[in-house]
């Protein structure tokens, strides 16, 4: 080893002995008679002293030509700090430097490499190995690599065996778009990158393997939306001989002990939700529940008496759901903080019509922006039925159904940032349960599988496949921390005659279904166990863990929001021979 110690590594209690320290230069500070370095790797800095008088006058020299970053190496006695700098662990000593040599000198990086850095996110991905060797991406990293770890403990104490499954892989309609790979020796035919190894799992499960887990990468080719990356890393995992109830309590104790292991912190035991109260009361089926204000509403479904119609007030009279939320304590808001919030959900992205407000003063006296067609006596009314007080503001939506809840929902979060409520130190988990088995697309007139096609549904619900598809729920769960899915999944069809009847109702044809997902179909003839399983969104659950908006940081070479890697330039152009032994002649434009 070139090296004794590693810069965090030294204390008073290695007084007056002899170490090698390798490192980079960070920082040199020259008082002309004594000059000192701070060299910094993996694992902390230590301060390097040159004294005159005391340090031979060509280590000066060799010193005085450093630049940050170079890579050295230096051997020394440690000593005891002057002064001492309380922030760092190795702050009580330094290295009075006997030899220093450069392993390697360094180009002026283009950006500081120190905690808060002056380079941008274009530059910062473009030199991502710079970028890597800042304190908070190490430990970004680190804690991803603790997080994966733990998850082996865990699973690997629960009898999951870790499996591998293929990479090449064939494209199949359903879900997201794929990322294809021609074949060289099967001109004209592609491989598909798998969007989640959910069949091979399932196949594994018909193999016996009982219970499985992998942590895996997955492809997804989908319009990059802020923070999503087009390759992610998923801890996948599968049961057999399991009902919902043991899947949850399994991966509630996999996250329970990720906390504790990972964070010192004792989960509580998760809250359950079904997908219908969570859409009623938060407008989401990933509701953010480190705040309370629930949806309360004045007009709507069938169990909720209509507050607001025949008043003359045509908005409320012509809509379907007239739903709001309590903000406590904002009804010091001005009108243009009400107007500046009003702009803010009828922008394109939320696009509400209008917002209501009903103002409950300290003193008791209300006021709306509805004052024309509802008396005190019945915003009264309404406020109670908010479970308003004197100094809080409700904030009203009116619409369509599903419209209005999920322009509601973006106001809760909002008023929840606004209100501090919402703090990423602060862990709030929830399971959703008994999500619709399938939900209609408009645009392609047509049923979707709402999880994916093996997604079981309730035994109690199948008669209803054939009376009201929109009402079959089906087994299946997610789990939520603090409004971010991260992770979901089902039990699953093990029939072969029911998955037949789910493909038929996806709008399949025999033949398709047999094409596309014949192996499974035919597998789950010869002996196919009952089973379910989950998949977690490991980069998601680790940037949670972080306390950080993006998942970025906690992955080492992220792509950018084009899907591009800006550091080796990818994807890029291939060449005409590559081309020809694809057989690929022309790329279409
Ligand atoms: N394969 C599913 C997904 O990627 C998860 C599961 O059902 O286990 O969402």
């Amino acid at each position: 080893m070139l090296r004794t110690h590693t810069c965090g590594e030294l204390r008073l209690t290695d007084h007056n002995t002899t170490a090698t320290l390798c490192g980079w230069v960070q920082t040199i500070r020259d008082k002309g008679g004594v000059l000192w370095i701070d060299l910094r790797d993996r694992y902390g800095i230590t301060q390097l002293l040159l004294e005159d008088g005391q340090t031979a006058p060509e280590l000066f020299t060799t010193a005085r030509s450093l630049g940050r970053e170079f890579v050295v190496k230096a051997t020394g006695t440690v000593i005891e700090r002057k002064s001492k700098n309380p922030n760092i662990p190795t702050g009580d000593v330094e290295l009075k430097v006997t030899s220093l040599e450069v392993l390697n000198p360094a180009k002026l990086p283009p950006f500081l490499i120190e905690d808060e850095t002056d380079g941008g996110d274009d530059l910062r991905m473009k030199y991502r190995y710079l970028d890597l060797r800042r304190n908070p991406v190490r430990k970004s990293l680190e804690l991803r690599h603790r997080m994966a770890q733990q998850t082996r403990v865990y699973m690997d104490g629960q009898d999951f065996i870790e499996v591998e499954t293929p990479v090449l892989i064939k494209s199949t309609p359903e879900g997201a778009r794929d990322f294809v790979v021609p074949s060289r020796m099967n001109p004209g035919e592609f491989y598909a990158l798998p969007q989640s190894p959910q069949t091979f799992k399932q196949l594994l499960m018909v193999s016996g393997f009982d219970r499985y887990y992998q942590i895996v990468k997955c492809f997804r080719d989908e319009d990059l939306r802020a923070d999503r990356q087009p390759e992610f890393t998923q801890i996948d995992c599968e049961m057999s001989f399991v009902e919902q109830e043991d899947i949850l309590n399994m991966f509630e104790g996999l996250v329970r002990h990720l906390f504790k292991a990972v964070k010192g912190i004792d989960m509580a035991t998760v809250p359950r939700m079904t997908y219908a109260d969570a859409m009623k009361f938060y407008g989401s089926d990933k509701p953010d529940t480190r705040f309370g204000m629930e949806f309360v509403e004045l007009k709507g479904t069938f169990d909720t008496v209509d507050m607001t119609s025949g008043k003359g007030f045509g908005v409320f009279d012509s809509a379907e759901l007239v739903v709001g939320i309590n903000a406590t304590g904002c009804a010091y808001y001005t009108r243009k903080q009400l107007d500046e919030l009003t702009d803010w959900i009828k922008r394109p992205q939320i696009g509400a019509k209008g917002l209501i407000y009903v103002r409950y003063n300290e003193d008791g006296t209300l006021k709306s922006s509805v004052d024309k067609f509802y008396s005190e006596t019945e915003l009264k009314a309404w406020a109670a039925h908010f479970g308003a007080k004197p100094g809080d503001l409700m904030l009203i939506l009116s619409g369509d159904c599903a419209k209005a809840r999920k322009q509601l929902s973006e106001l809760r979060l909002e008023m929840g940032s606004r209100l501090g409520l919402r703090d990423p130190n602060v862990f709030s988990t929830l399971w959703v349960l008994d999500f619709p088995l399938l939900e209609f697309g408009e645009e392609e007139n047509r049923w979707f599988a709402m999880h994916h096609p093996f997604t079981s549904p309730k035994p109690e619900d199948i008669p209803l496949l054939d009376t009201d598809l929109g009402a079959v729920r089906a087994n299946a769960y997610d789990l939520v921390i603090n409004g971010t899915e991260v992770g979901g999944g089902s039990i699953r069809i093990f029939n072969r005659d029911l998955q037949a009847r789910m493909f038929s109702i996806l709008g399949f044809s025999d033949e398709e279904a047999k094409a596309q997902f014949g192996f499974l179909m035919d597998a789950f003839e010869f002996g196919a166990p009952p089973h379910g399983g989950i998949a977690f969104g490991f980069d998601r659950l680790c940037s949670l863990f972080g306390g950080a908006d993006s998942i970025r940081d906690f992955i080492a070479f992220p792509k950018n929001n084009s899907g591009r890697d800006v550091m080796i330039d990818s994807p890029s152009a291939i060449s005409q021979a590559q081309l020809n032994e694809l057989k690929i002649a022309t790329i279409a434009k």
